[in-house]
């Protein structure tokens, strides 16, 4: 017989998927590691269980004890899943632009959920910054996870991200495109890529999608962390007000920036034209490769990350009333009286 000893033994070993449409007048072959494949439906899911599985190690989370953290909801679904095989609970703290399908379902794995205001200074006490930190304070036999800041983050895309995708495209993969949030992602699987070319006299490219109203391409370039840079924005799961330790600036070739309107109508576009029902974040990736065109050239394997699923953004990005609100689509609504008249 062959199973998986538990729900946590099937995280990682997603497929490498071809894009075929959005990507046509790109000179290269465009490949989506297929991170929703995962038994959370996200990347997340690496990095989770490996920052639980480094903190039993050293002590730092001990049996029965209560995992805080402040996440925007994949790294919550990712700690709630090894939490409940583990034997541990789980606070959560989110802010309110999250959407509610994010917070119904880290309910609906057993995890209480704080909503604290988004746009309020990190420094704020109601920030979900704050407001984890003073839980993980207050709450005994508590562990704050601290994905920003905490090295198991990008270990886990080091350790498994990275190597599969090597190994899937047999080590000819030229560029890595990825959205970056707490820069776990891009951090651990440049690292690993970056070594990799390194020993075959080759340099791959590690290029991260950031969002408007976020700090990281202007550090990037600059070097100075530019306030005017911050203001809200809707696009979820990239860009942050904050430079997190996760980032390592150094295995970054370059950023590009995607619109929060680019991001959404390409979220809609990966589902229509490809068939790949996606978070947001995936719209905004897919995006920063067409934006990157000139870098690309026939020969290029370019990797792009998708980082989540579709299911969690059917009230946002799915929804065409949302979108029209926001002057995201100008379509409108076909009317019985409409098709009278044609
Ligand atoms: N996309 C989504 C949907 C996410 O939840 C995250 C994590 N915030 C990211 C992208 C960015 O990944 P990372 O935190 O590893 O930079």
């Amino acid at each position: 017989m062959e199973y998986a000893k538990n729900i946590l033994e099937t995280i990682g070993n997603t497929p490498l998927v071809k894009l075929n449409v959005i990507t046509k007048d790109l000179p290269c072959l465009v490949l989506s590691k297929y991170e929703t494949f995962n038994p959370g439906n996200s990347t997340k899911d690496r990095m989770a269980l490996k920052m639980i599985e480094d903190a039993e190690a050293d002590g730092r989370l001990k049996p029965g004890g209560t995992i805080i953290e402040g996440t925007s909801g994949n790294t919550g679904m990712g700690l709630a899943l090894a939490a409940i095989v583990k034997g541990y609970k789980c606070v959560f703290v989110i802010s309110d632009k999250q959407s509610k399908e994010k917070m119904d379902i880290l309910r609906a794995v057993g995890a209480k959920v704080v909503v604290c205001p988004t746009n309020v200074e990190p420094t704020d006490p109601r920030s979900y910054y704050s407001v984890s930190k003073r839980l993980s304070e207050e709450t005994p036999n508590s562990w704050y996870v601290n994905q920003y800041d905490n090295p198991s983050n990008a270990a886990a895309h080091y350790e498994s991200t990275g190597p599969e995708i090597w190994k899937q495209t047999d080590g000819k993969i030229t560029h890595f495109v990825v959205g970056v949030g707490t820069g776990g992602t891009i951090s651990g699987v440049g690292k690993y890529l970056k070594e990799q070319s390194r020993r075959f006299g080759r340099n791959i490219k590690i290029w991260g999608v950031d969002t408007y109203g976020s700090v990281f391409k202007k550090y990037h370039e600059t070097g100075e962390f530019d306030e005017n840079e911050i203001y809200p924005y809707i696009t979820e799961g990239i860009g942050e007000d904050i430079l997190p330790e996760n980032v390592d600036f150094s295995l970054i070739d370059g950023f590009t920036k995607v619109t929060d309107k680019d991001a959404a109508i390409y979220t809609q576009k990966l589902a229509k034209e490809e068939g790949m029902f996606l978070g947001n974040s995936a719209g905004a990736a897919i995006k920063g490769v067409l934006q990157l065109r000139e870098h690309f050239t026939k020969d290029d394997v370019v990797v792009v990350l998708f980082h989540d699923h579709g299911s969690r953004y059917v009230g946002k990005m799915f929804n065409d009333e949302w979108m029209r609100e926001r002057g995201f689509i100008e379509d409108k609504i076909t009317t019985a009286e409409d098709l009278v008249k044609n």
